[in-house]
């Protein structure tokens, strides 16, 4: 096992005789206890799987396209485009990277509302013809350099628009006109596309406005002559189960009333989250501490009713792979690796990056046991985050990723169509036994 992060290429192993997930981690643990203690990622391609399986099973009738800025792992790629999932590109970077997967153009959608003149004349030449749109401008720049895209109109959702308060995507009211300025230069428009994210409290009343809306776009579409056939209702699925089945009671009937099977209207989603949020974890080390005094404003935090408070320093932070922090998302307390007894109780901690600046706290508050500088964190659902440290799109220093998949879902994966053969030169499968 030694020394395979060193090889250049993916290497994904094989989980066999019951060895699972913990048994990698704790594995690169152990033999990072003898080097630098460097932070690790472990991807579980099963995860990958088990969403897509889940994914079939509760919404069958939408079809996902996957946003690669979520995580453009190339393994990540290669499993989805495996699967049949079609992609949205935010840029030229990222439909690239997904053309090298053998991805056909005719399953790549160009997202993003501004896009550079590049990234159109790129997506022209290599035959990508669905291209997100909701402004005029946009649609001037896309009849010079790709006359024969096909549009998807962007719609604003409230939702979508109170999350990043900015105004994405075109309203109803400006719609006829954006349709007839279309009209007037010539390009196609095929659908509509709009966004609703997981943070939304009112899933039923979020939906009912934006597909009835999204109704009103095509019949205004239609009646200029368009050939309206793609509705994409875009992301905000969380990863659950149960939230997917919300959205789906949501959705599902305001589909059969505006546009039932009957009206040729293919209906897609871009969970991206959803697919690789569970399938990363992070392992990080314990490499500073400190024990400070606190006064608490709540009433009674119910345990070690001391004032202290442990500050654990870890050697990644927002400035790695928490940068979604910066971003207002909150992570989640990790597990403490199993060699930390946990029988001496609890204590308020906080934990952060080691840049010891003030914006680098990963977790404000969890309750822990008591840790020592050496013991190492887990922290899963770490698939969405820090993306760009993932990836191999960026020029700063990777964190090692080691893939894993048990055999039983490496042979699910391989009946439903995963061979990883395109690329089969970047990756290897070694067995791991516990
Ligand atoms: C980021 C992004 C998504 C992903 O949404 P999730 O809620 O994380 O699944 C979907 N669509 C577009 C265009 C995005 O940029």
């Amino acid at each position: 096992m030694k020394g395979l992060a060193d090889k250049p290429g993916y290497i994904i192993e094989l989980l066999e005789g019951g060895a699972t997930l913990e048994d990698v981690i704790d594995g690169r643990i152990c033999e990072q206890a003898l080097v630098e203690k460097s932070a690790f990622v472990v991807g579980d391609l099963g995860a990958l799987m088990r969403q897509h399986v889940c994914w079939q099973s509760v919404v069958p009738q939408l079809q996902p396209y996957y946003p690669v800025k979520c995580n453009s792992s190339p393994v990540v790629i290669e499993v989805l485009a495996s699967l049949g999932l079609g992609f949205i590109c935010a840029n030229k970077t990222e439909v690239s990277l997904v053309l090298e997967h053998g991805v056909p153009p005719e399953n790549i959608i160009l997202s993003g509302v501004c896009k550079q003149l590049a990234h159109i004349k790129h997506a022209a030449k290599n035959n990508i013809q669905h291209l997100v749109c909701e402004n005029e401008a946009e649609l001037s720049k896309i009849s010079r350099l790709h006359p024969s895209a096909k549009l998807l109109l962007q719609l604003t959702t409230k939702a979508h628009a109170a999350e990043t308060s900015m105004a994405f995507g075109f309203s109803l009211k400006s719609c006829r006109h954006l349709l007839e300025a279309a009209k007037e230069l010539g390009v196609q428009v095929v659908g509509v596309t709009f966004h609703i994210p997981s943070s939304c409290q009112d899933l039923q009343q979020a939906y009912t406005h934006a597909l009835s809306d999204a109704r009103c776009v095509f019949d205004m579409g239609m009646d200029l002559g368009f050939n309206m056939n793609i509705l994409d209702i875009g992301g905000g699925f969380t990863g659950s189960e149960f939230q997917l089945k919300q959205v789906e009671s949501a959705v599902r009937p305001l589909l059969d009333a505006y546009f039932p099977p009957l009206s040729g209207v293919h209906v897609l989603a871009q969970p991206g989250s959803f697919y690789v949020a569970s399938a990363f974890s992070l392992a990080v080390n314990v490499i500073g501490k400190k024990m400070v005094a606190r006064h608490w404003d709540s009433i009674t935090q119910g345990v070690n009713s001391e004032d202290t408070e442990f500050l654990y320093y870890m050697n990644e932070g927002v400035y790695g792979p928490f940068s979604c922090k910066l971003l207002g998302n909150s992570i989640a307390a990790p597990s403490v690796h199993k060699h930390v007894r946990c029988a001496d109780g609890v204590y308020p901690s906080s934990l952060w990056g080691p840049s010891l600046d003030q914006l680098d706290q990963v977790v404000e508050r969890c309750l822990l046991p008591e840790l020592s500088v050496g013991d190492w964190l887990c922290f899963s659902n770490m698939g969405v985050c820090g993306l760009e440290e993932f990836t191999c799109l960026s020029g700063s220093p990777q964190l090692p990723v080691y893939y894993t998949v048990s055999t039983c879902e490496w042979y699910e994966m391989q009946e439903a169509g995963v061979a990883l053969d395109s690329a089969m030169k970047n990756f290897s499968m070694v067995q791991y036994s516990a």
